[in-house]
């Protein structure tokens, strides 16, 4: 492993390896344990990629001596075996700076040895991080976004970013943000529906990666008041066809080799679940309701699938599952209806087991029927009077979904709560930090 050019260390710790065996190495980071028998100091350094140990002797003993764990330092020196059980090599340092100090009584134990509650730890985030647990799933955020993007633009979409401030509501409901914007009443974009199903008319497929906002007033372990979403949107397509992309995203997601992408991943490698069996199912709304009916639920041709009925479906089928063409009253004004049955829809839901992670479908491209939908969701045609303008622009048929991906993180690494998958979770009671 070739050094690092940097001020201030030559290798992270994981890069302590036995071809370094007699040369000098240069580590920085945070002291995770000190133990003092006297003569020599045993010091572990943790760093985002791992933990090295050191051994302190001599004068720089009375540097490091007194210090409190998680406080931040440079160590330096040759590179020898190790006799500790857990390290094979470590640091004999000539050289220890302590850069800036961490003040105990801490707030959480970052090492884990003392649980915090999910609350307290969100408190302390960028402490919470250097938890290499909490660190990975933040890692594998990084490295998940980067693959979508790869899947996606080897699709022929192009990436683009819509506006969060708007002017009028973008799908309706009460769950938007209404905000004071030059006097004038605005709002925070609920998703980027509307902008991306203009964009199609002329860039042909795009997607955006952004965050989202909407008023959940619930406390429920999947919502949160802002979200990250991944957003496609494709002209000239069908249902299906965009549900073959969204199985191609998950498929790469799934078929990474974590343990060689860049960096250490902390041991996220081991979080992700076992690759399902592609193509996935796809069972349509009335076999649901089929099924839930012999398991004795209460439900009609019609009804939502409530987060009851949802869990029982998730013990059926377990792990990634589409369900498709869903009524079309339930589903926003924007969904196309099915020429030979208008009741349902061209509109699907992926689900893992009991959590919905995407919704989308075919588009209503049709000016006049999107007009007698608006008013069919008691929602105002002049509010959506710059959407609707583009439709006599040559609108072609276009499909697209909305993929949540904080919910992703969740089922990919079997997190109960979502607010552990994001850094600094919104909800209706936590504003900070
Ligand atoms: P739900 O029924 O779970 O409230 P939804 O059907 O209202 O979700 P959509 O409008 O279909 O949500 O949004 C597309 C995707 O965005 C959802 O499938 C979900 O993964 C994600 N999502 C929606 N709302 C939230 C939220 N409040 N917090 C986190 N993710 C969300
Ligand atoms: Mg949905």
């Amino acid at each position: 492993m070739p050094a690092i050019d940097n001020t201030y260390r030559t290798h992270y710790t994981n890069q302590i390896e036995s071809g370094l065996l007699g040369q000098r190495a240069t580590i920085a980071g945070w002291i995770e344990d000190l133990r003092d028998i006297g003569k020599v100091v045993f010091l572990t350094v943790r760093d985002v990629r791992g933990v090295a140990q050191a051994v302190v002797s001599g004068q720089s003993i009375e540097i490091i001596r007194d210090k409190q764990r998680q406080s931040a330092v440079i160590i330096s020196g040759l590179v020898q075996d190790s006799k500790s059980k857990d390290f094979s090599l470590e640091i004999k340092a000539d050289r220890v700076i302590i850069l800036n100090d961490a003040t105990h009584p801490l707030p959480i134990d970052p090492t884990g040895r003392v649980e915090s509650a999910l609350d307290k730890r969100i408190d302390s985030r960028a402490l919470d991080l250097r938890s290499p647990k909490t660190a990975s799933i933040f890692l594998l955020r990084s490295v998940l976004l980067e693959n979508i993007r790869t899947t996606l633009r080897s699709n022929g979409f192009i990436e683009v970013n819509t506006p969060k401030i708007i002017g009028s509501a973008s799908e309706g409901g009460a769950n938007l943000f209404e905000f004071e914007y030059f006097k004038k009443p605005a709002y925070l974009a609920q998703s980027p529906q509307v902008y991306k199903e203009q964009l199609i008319l002329a860039l042909d497929r795009v997607f955006e990666i952004a965050s989202y906002y909407r008023a959940e007033k619930s406390h429920t372990a999947r919502h949160l008041s802002e979200f990250l979403s991944v957003d496609i949107e494709a002209a000239f397509t069908s249902m299906n066809e965009i549900i073959n992309i969204a199985e191609q995203v998950l498929m790469n997601i799934l078929s990474l080799n974590l343990s060689t992408s860049e960096g250490d991943m902390n041991g996220s490698k081991t979080l992700l679940i076992p690759k399902p069996r592609f193509p996935l199912k796809r069972l349509s709304y009335q076999q649901c309701v089929e099924d839930l009916k012999k398991q004795g639920e209460n439900i009609e041709i019609g009804d939502d699938l409530s987060d009851a009925s949802l869990r029982v479906l998730g013990e059926i089928h377990k792990g990634f599952f589409f369900i498709v063409d869903w009524p079309t009253k339930l589903k926003p004004f924007y969904i196309r209806e099915k020429e030979n049955d208008p009741r349902f829809s061209y509109s699907f839901d992926l689900q893992y087991g009991h959590l919905e992670l995407i919704s989308g479908g075919q588009r209503q491209h049709d000016p006049n029927r999107l007009k007698e939908r608006l008013i069919e969701q008691n929602l105002n045609p002049d509010n959506f009077k710059h959407h609707l303008r583009v439709f006599s622009w040559g609108m072609p048929p276009h499909s697209g979904w909305g993929l949540g991906f904080d919910r992703l993180i969740m089922a990919l690494t079997n997190l109960d709560n979502i607010r552990e998958a994001v850094l600094y979770p919104r909800d209706v009671d936590r504003l900070t930090p």
